[in-house]
C-alpha cells in the first residue's frame, strides 16, 4: 500500500524533500504543512515566501542556483522602484510580482490563505496538497542585541547578522490550524519533519495550537530529516542561531528539541553515530540533485515504515 505522507516545511531546504517525495508519491498522497511565520506585507503586498518557495519548486519555476524566487525571473518592477526612491531591500521580480498582486487582491475580497495557495497550486498543476500552517496572521520576531526584528528584516535586510536572544512568534496562541492540516496529520501513515531550520521555519508550525498535539497523538510515526551535515547547517542560519542560543550544533540537540512530537529522526551519515536519544537512521542526507532527493526522501520513509512495523499492533 502505498503510504499517505504528510511533510512539515519551510521553505529551500524543506521544499528539496518535499521534490523528492512528490518523485516517488502520487499527488494525492502527499501534503505538506507550510509555515506562514515569514509571511509578511511589503508595499502593500501579501507575501508568503514559504508557500511560494514550494510552489516555485513543486512546478519546477523555481531558480535553483539563485536558491530563492523564479527561473528566468526579469527586474523592471525594481529598477523603476528604485529610480523612485522606493524600498529596494526585498527583491520582488516582475514574474514573483503575480503572485504577491493576486493573493494580496484575493485577501482584500475575504478569501483565506489556503483557498488562494490551493487556486494557485491547481493552475499551475501542482499535485500534492500544499496547506498553510493556518490562515491567521502569526510572524516570527527575533529579540536580537540590535531590539526586536521581524522575520524579513532579520533574514534579508540584515542578512541574519544580529545575534538572536529569543524568538517569538506574535499570534500563535490565537491561531488555528488550516483546514485539512489535523485531518491529514490524522490520516497519515508516515509524518516527515524536513531538514528546515527547526526554530524558525518547523517552530511557528508547532506553535499553532492543536497541531504539536496532533503530532504527538497521530498514529503515523513522525520522523526528522536532520538540518546538520557534517557538524554544520547546509544553508542558512541554523547553526549560527543555535550557537546563540546556547545549543550544541548536535543531531542529539535537534531530537531534543522535537523530543514531544518526535518518533526517529535522519541523520547524516558524515556526522558521529551518537545516538541522539530516538530511534535513527543514518544517509547521505545532502540534496543536490533531484537522485539526491528522491534518496532522502525514500530514507526518511523507510525509517517511519520501521518504526511503524516495531509498534505494537
Ligand atoms: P528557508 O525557510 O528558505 O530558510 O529554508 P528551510 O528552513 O526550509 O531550510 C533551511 C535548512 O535546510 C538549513 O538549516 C539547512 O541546514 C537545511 N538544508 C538545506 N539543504 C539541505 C540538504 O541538502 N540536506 C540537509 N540535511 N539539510 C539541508
Amino acid at each position: 500500500m502505498t503510504p499517505r505522507v504528510v511533510v512539515l516545511t519551510g521553505g529551500v531546504g524543506g521544499a528539496k524533500l518535499v521534490l523528492g517525495l512528490a518523485q516517488i508519491l502520487p499527488p494525492s498522497n502527499l501534503t505538506a504543512i507550510v509555515n506562514t511565520g515569514d509571511d509578511f506585507t511589503h508595499l502593500g503586498l501579501a507575501i508568503s515566501p514559504d508557500i511560494d518557495t514550494l510552489l516555485y519548486t513543486l512546478s519546477g519555476k523555481a531558480n535553483a542556483a539563485q536558491g530563492w524566487g523564479r527561473e528566468g525571473e526579469s527586474w523592471s518592477f525594481m529598477s523603476a522602484l528604485r529610480t523612485l526612491g522606493g524600498a529596494d531591500w526585498f527583491q520582488l521580480g516582475d514574474g514573483d510580482l503575480a503572485l504577491h498582486i493576486l493573493r494580496t487582491d484575493a485577501r482584500a475580497q475575504g478569501q483565506p490563505l489556503s483557498q488562494i495557495v490551493a487556486n494557485f497550486a491547481q493552475a499551475w498543476n501542482v499535485g500534492p496538497a500544499v496547506l498553510p500552517m493556518t490562515n491567521d496572521p502569526v510572524a516570527t520576531m527575533l529579540t536580537t542585541d540590535e531590539g526586536e526584528l521581524d522575520f524579513q528584516h532579520y533574514f534579508v535586510a540584515r542578512r541574519c547578522a544580529p545575534v538572536v536572544r529569543a524568538i517569538r512568534f506574535q499570534g500563535a496562541a490565537q491561531a488555528r490550524p488550516a483546514p485539512c492540516v489535523l485531518a491529514a496529520i490524522a490520516q497519515a501513515d508516515a509524518i516527515l519533519i524536513a531538514p528546515s531550520n527547526p526554530y524558525l521555519s518547523i517552530d511557528p508550525i508547532l506553535a499553532v495550537p492543536g497541531i504539536a498535539a496532533a503530532l504527538a497523538g497521530a498514529k503515523a510515526a513522525v520522523v526528522a530529516i536532520s538540518p546538520i551535515v557534517g557538524g554544520q547547517a547546509v544553508k542558512g542560519p541554523t547553526a549560527k542561531l543555535m550557537a546563540e542560543l546556547g545549543i550544541a550544533i548536535t543531531n542529539t540537540a535537534i531530537a531534543t528539541h522535537y523530543r514531544a512530537v518526535l518518533n526517529g529522526l535522519l541523520l547524516d551519515e558524515r556526522d558521529p553515530p551518537a545516538d541522539p536519544g530516538v530511534t535513527f537512521a543514518t544517509a547521505d542526507t545532502l540534496m543536490h540533485t533531484l537522485e539526491d532527493r528522491i534518496r532522502v526522501a525514500r530514507a526518511a520513509l523507510v525509517l517511519a515504515e520501521q518504526i511503524s512495523k516495531s509498534r505494537p499492533q
